[in-house]
């Protein structure tokens, strides 16, 4: 027998028994874009690759070793988008989004990067993320980061995790800082391990995001940025800091919050936890005021953040996602062809008067026995039975499947009514 092929390393399926955390993560998270007035867009999977060349930055972790790349059949070289922001941007700007106006969007999907596959990172994950055009001021950066907390209120995981913010400062800023960080790094070059020596050259901001526990001590006595900062950026910092504050939002500055990504300037922020071992972040974000300029728009300031779905999953609460599970209604039980005919239609026709109900109806036939098996899997509460007797009688027994309640028989023309007000008891 041959071997059967294997999903690709990193790559999962997301199977019906996890399906209902997602769906409840992307149903909240739409809901709440909605009620703050976010408007979605749905960018292609695949980019030209010097888009996120030009936008991530050559000398990122991502460019330089995580993006699926390849030639198709014209020659052109494509990518699996490793982030949504570049994209955005892209299309934003392709589709006259970004004319004098603001845009406050949102997406949601799977993200590619060739990492190594464990807990938390995968090669194929999904990312829900927000990027807002045209507002300079710190207000909006204020209202994603309110609205990311609220999110986690929502999905009940506000106490698992906290906020870290700082600020990048101008373009000017960063790069005086530079040339301090330079300096103070060289003069410890001894303690550099081999990723931090390369990026010394490259790209030594960085540096102060390494993972390398070795390097921690030599990265925490660091000059910071903060010290360095242009005045107009400490500035928005500070307005930011008093508007969180305002919200009671709770936030730690972490000066060597830097981001792997080279377009952020002013505001950065990250929701980290320590549930989730050394996948600590969950949602990250910042400004990138200069991006879309350097993607050949105009100058279009700009604010977003992104959050990994299988992170924020992990961290939801196994009651709190039972309670939002809906089960459903009814099973639908036929014990003969004339039963399934009949029944069929009486289903149909429950659908049209109560288009909530959850009902399934069983197929494929069977003994009494072997439907109410099925209707006990299924989880409804109900089972609905259509028998010889009933079907002699044009009645129709109603058995409750989770509670000791006594089954009842009654007139299939009373079903209807039957199930409201069963629906408006349970309800209350
Ligand atoms: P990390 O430091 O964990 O590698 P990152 O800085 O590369 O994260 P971003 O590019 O900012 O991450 O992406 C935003 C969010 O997307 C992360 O905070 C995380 O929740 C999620 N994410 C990033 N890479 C992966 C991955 N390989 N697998 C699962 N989730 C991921
Ligand atoms: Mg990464």
């Amino acid at each position: 027998m041959s071997k059967s092929i294997q999903a690709i390393r990193g790559m999962n399926d997301i199977l019906p028994a996890d399906i209902k955390s997602w769906q409840l993560v992307e149903r909240v998270f739409q809901q709440l874009m909605d009620n703050y007035g976010y408007e979605e867009i749905r960018m292609p999977l695949l980019e030209m690759t010097s888009l996120f060349k030009r936008s991530i930055g050559e000398v990122t972790d991502i460019v330089e070793k995580e993006m699926y790349t390849f030639d198709d059949r014209n020659g052109d070289s494509l990518t699996l988008r490793p982030e949504g922001t570049a994209s955005c941007v892209r299309a934003a700007m392709q589709n006259g989004l970004l004319h004098n106006q603001v845009q406050k969007l949102w997406y949601a999907g799977p993200m590619f990067r060739h990492e190594r596959p464990q807990k938390g990172r995968y090669r194929q994950f999904h990312q829900l993320g927000v990027e807002v055009f045209g507002i300079a001021s710190p207000d909006i950066d204020a209202e994603l980061i309110l609205m990311t907390a609220r999110f986690w209120k929502l999905l009940e995981i506000q106490d698992k995790v906290e906020l870290e913010i700082n600020s990048l400062g101008s373009n000017q800023a960063r790069a005086a800082y530079r040339d301090i960080l330079v300096d103070y790094f060289k003069g410890h070059e001894d303690k550099l391990d081999e990723d931090s020596k390369r990026r010394l050259t490259s790209n030594p901001l960085r540096i102060l995001d390494s993972k390398n526990p070795d390097m921690r001590e030599i990265v925490e006595a660091a000059p910071k940025l903060a010290e360095h900062l242009d005045q107009e950026s400490e500035q928005h910092f500070k307005e930011l800091c008093l508007i969180l504050d305002e919200h009671g939002i709770k936030y730690r500055i972490n000066p060597c919050l830097v981001r792997g990504l080279d377009y952020y300037n002013r505001t950065v922020f990250e929701w980290v936890t320590d549930h989730l071992g050394a996948q600590g972040t969950v949602c990250a974000g910042g400004r990138y005021d200069g991006l879309v300029k350097q993607l050949g728009g105009r100058d279009t300031v700009a604010v977003g953040f992104a959050m990994g779905i299988e992170r924020l999953i992990s961290l939801l609460d196994g009651d709190f996602l039972a309670n939002s599970v809906q089960l459903p209604d009814a099973y639908f039980i036929m014990l003969s062809p004339e039963a399934q005919i009949h029944g069929r239609r009486l289903a149909e026709s429950l659908r049209d008067e109560l288009p909530a109900l959850r009902l399934h109806v069983h197929a494929g036939g069977g003994s009494l026995k072997s439907q109410m098996k099925r209707a006990d899997k299924s989880q409804a509460k109900l089972a609905l039975i259509l028998g010889e007797d009933e079907m002699a009688s044009s009645q129709i027994t109603i058995k409750q499947l989770r509670t000791g309640a006594e089954q009842v028989t009654i007139k299939q023309s009373e079903l209807l009514a039957w199930l409201q007000n069963y629906a408006n008891q349970t309800n209350s």
